[in-house]
């Protein structure tokens, strides 16, 4: 089984497609977004799993910057810690990881990574963070949301 954090369809209502329960797990495809436990299959949804190789030195960066793979300078729990972890944020006994799914702020890495380390990160939400873009849409959303009645009209 596997625990992970899912984010909502397109739509933001959760998975949409109407597929019965699944026969292996009785996951729910139609679930809305959040923390689930279900068969790889379920996890996989037909894509490749990629593993993350976790206390990979500093100094191997440089070395690495051609790698393809996953990796990692923090060091990860012990495999048992790991688990135990990813149990706790899934039961809501964690009061740090957010249950809730947020593309930046939250995602699947940040899970995933969070119960490794303890730490959550996402390399993925930083590089949109990092984004020109993302940064002056992130503004302008700031600078409307603190002008109580403006719509939502300013020029790009
Ligand atoms: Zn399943």
């Amino acid at each position: 089984m596997v625990i992970h954090l899912m984010g909502p369809d397109g739509k933001g209502k959760g998975y949409s497609c109407t597929r019965p329960p699944c026969q292996k797990c009785g996951f729910e495809f139609k679930s809305s977004a959040g923390i689930f436990k279900t068969c790889m299959d379920c996890f996989l949804e037909g894509h490749s799993l990629y593993c993350c190789t976790y206390g990979v030195p500093s100094n191997w960066k440089t070395s690495l910057k051609n790698y393809r793979g996953l990796y990692s300078t923090s060091d990860s729990k012990p495999a048992d810690e790991v688990v135990e972890m990813a149990h706790r944020v899934f039961k809501g006994e964690d009061k740090v990881f957010g249950q809730k799914y947020d593309l930046i702020e939250n995602n699947c890495e940040h899970f995933a990574v969070y119960c490794k380390t303890g730490v959550p990160k996402s390399r993925q939400a930083a590089l949109i963070r990092e984004n020109p873009l993302y940064r002056t849409g992130k503004r302008i959303i700031n600078k409307v949301r603190k002008k109580p009645n403006s719509v939502a009209n300013e020029e790009y």
